[in-house]
């Protein structure tokens, strides 16, 4: 059985959450099951180079991702925060939405400069918290070697907004 095929077994898919008009796919059951998210976290890690320091994981279930990848690989993992959740000195990029603004966060210094760092979430739609992430982690003065998702929603074109950046979709769903 493929990874693709695994991950669209389990995932679930919710109309109108958390706004009308919003097709969410939710990856909790994919996760709860222990073989596919080992077989998830697994096809996530043969896209991270080998000179990788560490994992990022994007708020909220990217973190879950990022632990269990970071944790089979042996390196470390931090945290890409929404606003007003990350102690101390921050680091702050704010991106458009639909309608609004969103703001995430980063704590610098965790690793000395020039470290190299795979970002992941669950799902790229817009890219546009992805392309935030690389901001900050490149502010931080990271070397940010790629990005990994379980599903790239294609018709949001998030692969554009994050060009140049290398993209592991486990699963792509038009
Ligand atoms: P963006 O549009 O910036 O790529 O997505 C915004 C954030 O919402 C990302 O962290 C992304 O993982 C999450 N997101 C967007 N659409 C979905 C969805 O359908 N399901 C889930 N689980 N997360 C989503």
């Amino acid at each position: 059985t493929s990874i693709s095929e695994l991950i669209t077994a389990k995932m679930t898919t919710t109309p109108d959450f958390p706004e009308p008009g919003i097709l969410f796919r939710d990856l909790t059951a994919v996760m709860a099951d222990g073989p596919t998210l080992r077989a998830v976290t697994d096809a996530l890690l043969d896209e991270i180079p080998a000179d990788v320091d560490a994992v990022v994981g994007v708020e909220a279930r990217g973190f879950l991702f990022a632990a269990a990848a970071a944790v089979v690989r042996g390196i470390g993992v931090f945290p890409v925060r929404k606003q007003g959740k990350l102690p101390g000195d921050v680091l702050a990029e704010t991106y458009d939405l639909e309608y609004g603004t969103a703001t995430i966060e980063l704590q610098p210094n965790a690793l000395a400069a020039g470290s190299r760092v795979y970002v992941l979430d669950d799902v790229l739609a817009t890219g546009g918290t992805m392309a935030a992430a690389i901001r900050l982690l490149e502010r931080a003065g990271y070397i940010v070697a790629g990005v990994g998702v379980a599903i790239e929603l294609t018709a949001l074109n998030g692969r554009a907004t994050l060009s140049g950046y290398p993209i592991n979709a486990l699963l792509t769903i038009d």
